[in-house]
C-alpha cells in the first residue's frame, strides 16, 4: 500500500463513509488536477464526473483563479471581518448582489392570475460553508420573526427528502432519516411537506416509461395542495411558518430530483401569500447549474442569463444561500443573501442590542472572495454560457443511450445537472435495497473506467465542471451504462419481475460484504 494510504489508514476518519469498508480498500489518493480531468498518485487520471462534491464550477487549475488566489496571497491571506473590512470581500458582495437581482424579477408578475412581488436582494453575509450559509438564513428568520411578531415560537416548514447540510439547525430542517434520525435528541422540531419527487409520486398515475417522469406525469399538482395545506393549518393553530425552505429546481442530496416545470412558482406564490419568509438553498443549484433560461445565441441580442435556480421559476427569496461554487471550489466560502427588510429589523441603537450575535472566524476571507471574484468573471463570460449550453445539450444527448438499460429507472437532468435513478427493474420501479450498494458497485466500477462520481443511495449524479468537452461528457455518460451493465450482468430485468433476482455478485460471494 502506498506510504500516503497508509497514513490515511492509520490517522483519518472520513466523512459519511462506513470506516470499515475504506480500510478494506487502498484509496484513490489525488494529487493534483487540471481542467475536468484529476490524476491520482500512481499517475492515473479519472473524470471528475462530480466537480469534486459538488464544488469546482469551471474546471481544476484554471490559470485566472490561481492568479487571483496567488496576488492576494502576495497582500495578505485573511483578516478579521469582526470589526474590519477588505476589498475582495466588499468587491465580491458588490457582485453578487448584482447578479442576483435580474431586472425580469421586477416586472410586473402574477401567479395563476394573483400578483406577486419579489423583493431585492440588498446584503451579504458571509460564512464558509454549506451549513453555516442556512445556519444564518435560519437564525435571521427566526429572529424576524419574533421581532415582526409574527411568531413568538417560530417554526420552519421544509421538503420531504431535503438536506441543508449538517450542523445541528441545518440538520434540524433536514429530512433524511438515515442522517438526521440519530440526532433527533438534538435538534429542534422543524415540519416538512411533500417534495415533487415525480417518477415516485403516489399521486403520479403514469405508468413507467422511457423518459424523465416529469414529462409523463398525470397529476393534478396534489404536491401544492399537501403545502397549501400545511400552510394553512400553521396558520389556524395561530403559529404561521416563520419560513419556508427549499432547494429550487432540484433537490440535491435527496437524489437529483428536478421539480416540474411551474412547480416553484406556485409554491413560492403560496408561500408569499401565507407571509412565510422564502428561504431558498442554492448551495448545490446556484451558479447557473440548473441553466440559464436563455437559448444558445440568445445573450448576443441582449438577453441576460440567469444565474440561480429560484429565478428560472421568476422567484426572489428572502434568503439566497450559497456556498459550493462560491469560490469555485477553490476555498471554503459562502454567502447568505437577504433582503433590506431583513437587514432594518437589526438596525438600532448600540444599547438596544439587535445586532445579529453571529460569525465566524473566517467571515468573508480574503483568499476566498479573491477567487470569487475571478470565478464570477468566468462565469459572467458568454464562452462560459456557451459551455453551458453545450453541456446541456451534449449531456441530454448522451444520456438518452442509458434508456436500453432495465436498471435505469429514471435519467432526470436539470440544467447541466443529472442524476440516473438506479432500480430492480423500469417497469416496476422496484428500488434496490440500501444494503445491496447498487450505487456503490456502479460508482466503483466506473472509478476503475476513469470516471469518478459519488452514489447517493441508488442514484448516480453527473454535474461536471463547466470546462468539460463534449468527449468527456460521453466517457462518462459511456462508463455509467458499462458499470450498469457490468454490475447487473444476468439481471436481464425481462419482463415485469417482482422476484428478486441473483445477481453475480451475490454468487461471487459479494452479498457477504453487504
Ligand atoms: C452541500 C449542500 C449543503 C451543505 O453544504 P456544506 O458546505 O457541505 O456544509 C447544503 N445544502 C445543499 C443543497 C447542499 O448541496
Amino acid at each position: 500500500m502506498h506510504p500516503i494510504a497508509q497514513l490515511d489508514h492509520r490517522y483519518l476518519w472520513h466523512p459519511f463513509t462506513q470506516m470499515r469498508d475504506w480500510f478494506k480498500r487502498e484509496p484513490i489518493i489525488i494529487m493534483e488536477a487540471k481542467a475536468a480531468v484529476l490524476t491520482d498518485v500512481h499517475g492515473r487520471e479519472y473524470l471528475d464526473a462530480n466537480a469534486s462534491i459538488w464544488t469546482n464550477l469551471h474546471g481544476h487549475r484554471i490559470p485566472a483563479i490561481n492568479a487571483a488566489i496567488r496576488r492576494q496571497a502576495g497582500r495578505i491571506a485573511h483578516s478579521s471581518a469582526l470589526g474590519f473590512a477588505s476589498e475582495p470581500a466588499a468587491l465580491l458582495g458588490e457582485r453578487l448582489i448584482g447578479m442576483s437581482n435580474p431586472a425580469t424579477l421586477y416586472k410586473k408578475r402574477e401567479v395563476e392570475g394573483v400578483p406577486f412581488t419579489n423583493p431585492k436582494l440588498a446584503r451579504v453575509f458571509y460564512s464558509d460553508n454549506g451549513s453555516t450559509a442556512m445556519e444564518v438564513a435560519l437564525k435571521l428568520a427566526y429572529e424576524c420573526a419574533r421581532r415582526s411578531r409574527r411568531s413568538l415560537k417560530p417554526r420552519f416548514l421544509s421538503l420531504a427528502g431535503a438536506y441543508h447540510g449538517d450542523t445541528v439547525g441545518a440538520v434540524s430542517l433536514g429530512h433524511i432519516d438515515l442522517f438526521h434520525k440519530t440526532y433527533a435528541g438534538l435538534l429542534f422540531d422543524s415540519d416538512q411537506v411533500m417534495a415533487p419527487y415525480c417518477y415516485r409520486c403516489p399521486f403520479n398515475r403514469a405508468q413507467p416509461e422511457r423518459a424523465d417522469a416529469r414529462s409523463y406525469r398525470q397529476c393534478q399538482w396534489e404536491c401544492l395542495d399537501c403545502l397549501a395545506k400545511k400552510l394553512a393549518t400553521a396558520r389556524r393553530r395561530g403559529n404561521p411558518y416563520a419560513g419556508w425552505v427549499f432547494e429550487p429546481g432540484m433537490q440535491g442530496a435527496a437524489g437529483m430530483i428536478p421539480q416540474p416545470e411551474g412547480w416553484l412558482a406556485r409554491a413560492a406564490a403560496l408561500a408569499r401569500a401565507d407571509g412565510a419568509l422564502l428561504i431558498a438553498d442554492e448551495i448545490m443549484t446556484g451558479f447557473g447549474r440548473l441553466g440559464s433560461g436563455l437559448e444558445a445565441g440568445a445573450r448576443s441580442k441582449g438577453a441576460v442569463p440567469h444565474y440561480f435556480a429560484s429565478h428560472l421559476e421568476g422567484v426572489q427569496p428572502d434568503f439566497l444561500c450559497l456556498a459550493k461554487g462560491l469560490a469555485g471550489g477553490y476555498m471554503p466560502m459562502a454567502a447568505t443573501l437577504t433582503t433590506a427588510s431583513v437587514f432594518d429589523a437589526f438596525l438600532g441603537e448600540y444599547e438596544e442590542f439587535k445586532s445579529f450575535f453571529h460569525g465566524h472566524s473566517f467571515t468573508g476571507n480574503q483568499l476566498g472572495s479573491a477567487a470569487g471574484m475571478a470565478c464570477m468573471g468566468i462565469l459572467n463570460s458568454p464562452k462560459c454560457l456557451e459551455n453551458r449550453l453545450r453541456i446541456e445539450r451534449v449531456l441530454r444527448q448522451e444520456l438518452a443511450s442509458l434508456w436500453c438499460l432495465p436498471q435505469v429507472g429514471d435519467i432526470r437532468q436539470a440544467g447541466v445537472v443529472a442524476g440516473v435513478e438506479l432500480v430492480r427493474d423500469w417497469r416496476t420501479r422496484q428500488p434496490f435495497e440500501l444494503k445491496e450498494r447498487a450505487g456503490i458497485r456502479v460508482c466503483e466500477a466506473m472509478a476503475k473506467l476513469g470516471v469518478l462520481t459519488r452514489p447517493i443511495g441508488n442514484v448516480i449524479p453527473f454535474i461536471f465542471p463547466y470546462c468539460i468537452t463534449p468527449q468527456q461528457i460521453a466517457q462518462a455518460v459511456a462508463a455509467l451504462g458499462r458499470a450498469i451493465a457490468a454490475t447487473f450482468e444476468g439481471h436481464s430485468g425481462a419482463g415485469a419481475r417482482t422476484t428478486k433476482p441473483a445477481s453475480p455478485a451475490h454468487k461471487k460471494g459479494g452479498a457477504k460484504k453487504l
